[in-house]
């Protein structure tokens, strides 16, 4: 069972202004050298959607402040750092979708470092629209005013998003055709903003040497990314096409509601509840394909922010509390051991 601790949560606070902010890092196989990378960086990423909440913003802009920080890392596989598609060129995917049921995915995601920003743009005019990143796009970013250019990260070619990093694992061959690395993860987001009002985003380069237009399971409502402030919000990593065959997500959003519906605070009533769901449905993902899996972060509505992964770790940061107070916040990388590695000396002890 992995779970964030809630223990030192005071029971005073009101549970409808407890703000909670929960990213990843992606999950998979664990390299210490290389996974701690992502520590400060999810750190960072905490801090700046957290400022979004204090200062009042809606949920998704509090995802897409952490997304950015991550997107722009070459230590996490999105925007600057996304692994290459087959032909070279990182095509990336984003899903963003707020608790009032509204969302945009961006599918094969061209020359921009942020592409949560563009999502959020994109989503303010309040449709809900899934897209290919369409040559009309591509065009209007190569057109827009300096402002937007600079807030989406637009580069002038491909290569430019190409991180040093991801050039030097691929060129010591550490990284497998079909992953998407344990060290260098897909990014995600899920918030529930003071009102009680949830948000989700996840940005990928999808997994190494992808076939050219290839989609995983990330920019797919219900599956990679899904935020309904009656259930719950979360955001997926890991092998996209076993995700979306196990339609973990699925489950695990039927499981909560189905609960909701028995006790509309069962989340609060039983904290382990959203353990026990996720625990069943990692065996059962685990059962059905043995060698390939991921992780996710969820927050159920009235419930506490909860991750779960099959695979050797998960890359988490998490803070909880009220816009006066934080009551906890921490960023590690959880080994399948159950221990928590923050810095290398952790290792040796
Ligand atoms: N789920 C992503 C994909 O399959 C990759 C990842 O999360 O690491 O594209």
């Amino acid at each position: 069972m992995i779970s964030v601790s809630t223990q030192s949560i005071t029971e005073t606070t009101r549970v409808m202004s407890r703000m909670h902010v929960i990213v990843h890092g992606g999950a998979g196989r664990f390299y210490p050298e290389r996974s701690l990378n992502k520590i400060d960086p999810m750190s960072e990423a905490v801090e700046a959607a957290w400022e979004e909440l204090v200062k009042g913003k809606p949920a998704e802009f509090a995802v897409v402040a952490a997304l950015r920080i991550m997107e722009g890392d070459e230590h996490f596989n999105a925007g600057y750092g996304g692994y290459p598609n087959a032909n070279g060129i990182v095509l990336q995917d984003i899903g963003l979708m707020r608790g009032s049921r509204e969302f945009v995915s961006l599918l094969n995601v061209r020359r921009i470092t942020y592409p949560s920003s563009v999502a959020l743009d994109m989503m303010r005019d309040g449709r809900s629209l899934m897209s290919v990143w369409t040559h009309e796009l591509m065009q209007q970013a190569d057109a827009a005013d300096e402002f937007i250019k600079e807030r989406y990260g637009w580069v002038d070619s491909h290569d430019k998003l190409l991180s040093p990093h991801v050039l030097e694992m691929l060129a010591r061959n550490q990284v497998e055709v079909g992953s998407s690395g344990g060290s260098h993860g897909t990014v995600g987001c899920v918030v529930c903003d003071s009102s009680g009002f949830f948000a989700a985003g996840t940005s990928t380069g999808g997994v190494n040497a992808k076939e050219n237009g290839r989609i995983g399971d990330t920019p797919i409502v219900g599956s990679g990314v899904f935020a309904d402030n009656e259930i719950c919000a979360l955001s997926t990593t890991g092998h996209g096409e076993t995700l979306l065959l196990g339609l973990l997500s699925g489950f695990i959003v039927s499981n909560i509601r189905t609960e909701l519906r028995k006790d509309a605070n069962a989340f609060r009533h039983r904290p382990s509840l959203m353990e026990e769901i996720l625990d069943q449905e990692f065996s059962e993902l685990s059962r059905k394909a043995p060698d390939k899996g991921g992780g996710l972060i969820v927050i159920p509505r009235g419930g506490m922010p909860r991750y779960q992964c099959n695979s050797e770790m998960i890359s988490i940061g998490y803070r909880t509390g009220t816009r006066n107070s934080v009551a906890e916040s921490d960023s590690f990388i959880h080994l399948k051991t159950g221990e928590k590695v923050r810095r290398i000396e952790d290792l040796n002890q």
